[in-house]
């Protein structure tokens, strides 16, 4: 799948700049309609902004405040079909929202209720009222806070969600360069030659620009156009910390200056809490503040009945939001929506804006334009392991939880607790690998599960097993990561600060 040399030389239907959530969900659409497609990265697939959100597949309540309805519609829509496409990598994630005083109790009720009714649900529960004295997201709190609302989303890893798209795309047949920049394309009125960092050139009739955060600057410096909208580029980092959940529930913090943050249960034994928005000039600049941990830090100890301190936090990580700029607006008002600009007097267009959740409605409209005669199809194809067998009728969830007990059934001679995480990884694809033997432990990860990466998911790096295809870097310690480093033949990385061992991993194993 990674190497595809007798892709390169054909005139392409379209090029891709941009291998993040959006341009991977153009991909895969654009291919299965049976356009040629190249999708060009230039550092590791979902590398960038589509691996560092909050990995909400959300309405976005908070929107509602800006009367953002269109969008809250949109986006609470297709939380129900990714839930279904990726019941592998995705579930539904129940939110306590207390009753704090920064917004009137009867203005979360109205919220909640247009929330709830705003788009038809299958999967994702209703909200409802908690009394936090009786309940077991109450304990987690400081006992000042009596009242909430429980409310439903969904959660979904962002980085193997890109993953999964460009799988899909590879095998209908499209090119997928990734570690390899577009450094200029020049149109000569028939196709564009896009000129590639090691020297290579590409050929396409049509190129998408979906270079997330560098949409604005690749518009301008690769394609020569200076029509792409402005962007406004805000940051937003995330901490992770020691667990300070009880239960399955995540919690929506209001905050005094009108922001409010999440705290998401992570990874079993871990909280992630974000977000913070902060302006910066350019997008490989981004890198948590010491001022946006403290921000985070306090937040969370605004609410929390055993406050964290700096000494909890085991992770951190920064992206970046390619906001549409709209002059005269602050951070939290500016529109969470996409647009897409076709420029002018060339076959090129540029997509800004959007979330991780609206990825494949964006490349939707992007293929009405390019293939206006073409269908729709991803809103009902299951992504690649995501494609469980299903009785009629059946949700995707419902499905991969029984898919998931027949296969633990199956191979007991494993732990249960590595055939979960193997699959809500893997998904379909966990079973030949179980089937075939994992091979020798590497620092906490299988042989086999390497092999699969490389093979199978673009990896060619320690960080991209670690960090991105898993989430293997907060579990394994600095042994397990200098040992899969040396896998890869890497020199071993720098010395983290260690957890306390009670909070790490015995054997590799996620909730
Ligand atoms: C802090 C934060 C939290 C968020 N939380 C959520 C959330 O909970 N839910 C949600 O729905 N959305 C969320 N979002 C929004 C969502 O993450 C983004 O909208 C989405 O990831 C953007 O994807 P993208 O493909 O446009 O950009 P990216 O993922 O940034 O992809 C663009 C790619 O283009 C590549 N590129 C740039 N220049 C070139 C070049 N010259 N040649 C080749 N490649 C190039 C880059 O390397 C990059 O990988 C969040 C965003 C942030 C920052």
């Amino acid at each position: 799948m990674t190497n595809q040399p007798s892709l390169f030389d054909r005139l392409h239907d379209v090029a891709i700049i941009g291998g993040g959530i959006n341009g991977a969900g153009i991909a895969r659409d654009a291919a299965g309609r049976g356009l040629s497609i190249a999708l060009i990265e230039a550092g590791d697939l979902g590398g960038a902004t589509s691996s560092a959100s909050t990995k909400l597949i959300h309405g976005g309540l908070r929107y509602l405040e800006f009367y953002a309805f269109g969008l809250v519609r949109k986006a609470l829509a297709e939380r129900e079909v990714l839930l279904d496409i990726a019941p592998h990598i995705s579930w539904p994630q129940s939110f306590i929202l207390p009753v704090s005083g920064d917004r009137p109790e009867w203005m979360l009720r109205a919220g909640l209720f247009l929330y709830d009714h705003l788009a038809r649900r299958r999967v994702v529960p209703g909200s409802a009222r908690v009394d936090l004295r009786n309940d077991r997201a109450g304990r987690a709190l400081d006992p000042r806070f009596t009242r909430a609302f429980r409310y439903w989303d969904g959660w979904v890893d962002d980085a193997r969600l890109v993953i999964a798209n460009l799988q899909d795309a590879a095998n209908r047949g499209a090119l997928i360069l990734p570690r390899t920049r577009v450094t200029h394309a020049e149109h000569d009125g028939s196709a564009w030659t896009l000129m590639l960092g090691d020297g290579r050139t590409l050929r396409a009739k049509q190129i998408v620009n979906a270079a997330g955060p560098w949409a604005e600057s690749v518009a301008r410096t690769v394609l020569g156009r200076n029509d792409a909208p402005a962007l406004r580029l805000v940051q937003g980092s995330h901490i992770i910390t020691r667990r300070v959940h009880l239960g399955r529930d995540a919690f929506m913090l209001q905050q005094p200056d009108g922001r409010i943050i999440f705290i998401i249960p992570y990874e079993r034994d871990f909280s992630l809490i974000g977000t913070t928005e902060r302006d910066i000039d350019a997008p490989e600049a981004a890198a948590i503040t010491e001022g946006e941990t403290q921000y985070l830090i306090d937040a969370a100890n605004r609410y929390l009945a055993r406050p964290l301190t700096r000494a909890d936090v085991v992770h951190s990580f920064a992206g970046v939001r390619p906001l549409i700029l709209e002059t005269g607006k602050g951070d939290r008002e500016t529109t969470r929506d996409y647009r897409l600009v076709d420029h002018a007097g060339v076959p090129a267009m540029t997509v800004v804006g959007g979330k991780i959740t609206t990825y494949r409605v964006l490349a939707e409209d992007v293929l009405k334009r390019l293939a206006p005669r073409s269908k729709p199809w991803t809103a009902t194809a299951p992504l690649p392991g995501g494609d469980v067998p299903r009785l009629d009728g059946e949700t995707g969830q419902d499905a991969m939880k029984r898919w998931l007990a027949n296969l633990t059934a199956a191979q007991e001679n494993y732990d249960p607790k590595l055939i979960k995480r193997l699959a809500m990884t893997l998904g379909t694809a966990a079973e030949p690998l179980l089937a075939g033997g994992l091979g020798a432990n590497v620092g906490g990860m299988f042989e086999a599960e390497l092999d699969h990466f490389v093979r199978n998911e673009w990896a060619v790096c320690a960080d991209d097993v670690l960090w991105r295809r898993t989430k293997m870097g907060l579990h394994v310690g600095n042994a397990g990561k200098a040992e899969i480093a040396a896998w890869f033949g890497e020199a071993p990385g720098p010395v983290e600060p260690e957890l306390p061992l009670t909070h790490r991993f015995a054997t590799p194993s996620v909730s």
